[in-house]
């Protein structure tokens, strides 16, 4: 695996319990998996030299993020060691440009978007939408950087000077979203998929803080549209492991919610962490499976709901010292933490809990994640 993140580090476990070797090319030997791997050589992704080499040892190559270069990508195929997802499917997960392009094409529903260059183009379609726009740089953005809310071209005068044609910006309506949604599933190169039920995801600050499975209230018809679009996605793209999509639900003018699809990871995410012990098969032992082509595992929930807060860095730097207190409180918590080092706002694990009253399970997964951050003491 290319990347030593904390969804490496989620992978160790799940590659451990199915006999698989995992090794993880580390950024850094303090980073989430290399404090956990067997085997977590150190180099850098961008490094060609570096990941060919550790490529060699590998019977197959995945990722636990979007950012490895194309020509690295093309290095490491030239080896013949298999790439999931494939280098073809993963440029719509590392290029938001790119994605809509090939979605438009598909027909998959949208938020209304052009690309561009300089400030005309920009004026053009703040025109055109009548109203303030999103502006995004198509790659390399996370938790929300990268995205701004721009009413003139004057608001993204900085990124006007860096875009060119071969680097335009991507321009989107500013979509009255009802909530957020996920759709995750995952393919194997057989072409054999599995789709969990569609989630709810909330955000604080452009940074998920709280996912909701299944996302409640749903309509039957509208979960069944995502997850049809999730799937129909996975295939016609060629993905292979798990895929997110994240999507804005939105009302209808005949008072049906349809969707729009904001962007894909290609890749186990935040949105399936729940997965981990809400469901029969987690994402990162799922992620294995179809990246190696055995038959998936089933995705069935295990209870009615799971909550899952994402546990954000705070004034504690020593969480341990709060076990005693959260595990003594609520015995029915599942609390994962990444090895990460504090950093405000930064994610350093989540708080998953399953069962019947979706409001009580919010509040205990909220209260935990709330006291690992230091914001309330009791
Ligand atoms: P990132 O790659 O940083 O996760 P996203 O494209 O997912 O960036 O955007 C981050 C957040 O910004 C989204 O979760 C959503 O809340 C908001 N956002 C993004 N695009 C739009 C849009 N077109 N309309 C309204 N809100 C948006």
């Amino acid at each position: 695996m290319i990347g030593s993140g904390q969804l490496a580090r989620m992978s160790v476990g799940p590659a451990a319990e199915l006999g698989i070797t995992l090794s993880v090319l580390a950024t850094d030997p303090d980073d989430s998996a290399a404090l956990v791997a067997a085997h977590a050589p150190v180099g850098h992704h961008t490094d060609l030299d570096r990941v060919v080499q550790f490529a060699r040892h590998c019977d197959v190559i995945t990722f636990d993020h979007e950012h490895v270069p194309a020509d690295v990508l093309a290095a490491v195929a030239e080896l013949g060691v298999p790439i999931h997802p494939d280098p073809s499917a993963l440029q719509f997960a590392q290029d938001k440009l790119a994605m809509r392009i090939r979605l438009t094409e598909l027909g998959i529903p949208c938020p209304r978007w052009a690309s561009a260059t300089n400030a005309q183009e920009v004026t053009a379609f703040l025109d055109r939408i009548g109203g303030p726009v999103v502006a995004k740089t198509p790659r390399g953005g996370y938790d929300g950087k990268g995205v701004r809310v721009i009413r003139a071209a004057d608001d993204i005068a900085d990124w006007l000077t860096r875009a060119s044609e071969a680097d335009p910006l991507l321009l989107e309506e500013l979509v009255d979203f009802v909530r957020e949604l996920a759709v995750l599933v995952a393919r194997s190169p057989s072409g054999q998929a599995a789709a969990w039920p569609v989630v709810e995801t909330v955000q604080t600050d452009s940074i998920c803080t709280e996912v909701l499975a299944p996302a409640p209230g749903l309509s039957p018809d509208l979960a069944a549209a995502a997850t049809e679009a999730g799937l129909r996605i996975a295939g016609e793209l060629g993905v292979t492991g798990v895929l997110a999509v994240e999507m804005f639900e939105i009302a209808g003018p005949d008072g049906r919610n349809g969707f729009v699809v904001n962007e894909l990871a290609m890749r186990p995410h935040n949105s399936g962490h729940w997965t981990m012990d809400g469901s029969v098969t987690g994402q990162f032992e799922q992620h294995l499976r179809a990246v190696l082509d055995l038959p998936l595992g089933a995705p069935d929930a295990r209870e009615p709901w799971t909550a899952m807060a994402n546990v954000l860095g705070g004034d504690l730097t020593e969480l341990y010292s709060t076990y005693r207190h959260i595990m003594a409180r609520d015995p029915h918590l599942k609390i994962h933490l990444y090895g990460k080092s504090v950093r405000p706002g930064r994610k350093i694990g989540h708080i998953n809990v399953s069962g019947s009253d979706l409001d009580d399970l919010r509040e205990r997964a909220r209260h935990a994640a709330d006291y690992l951050r230091g914001v309330i003491d009791e």
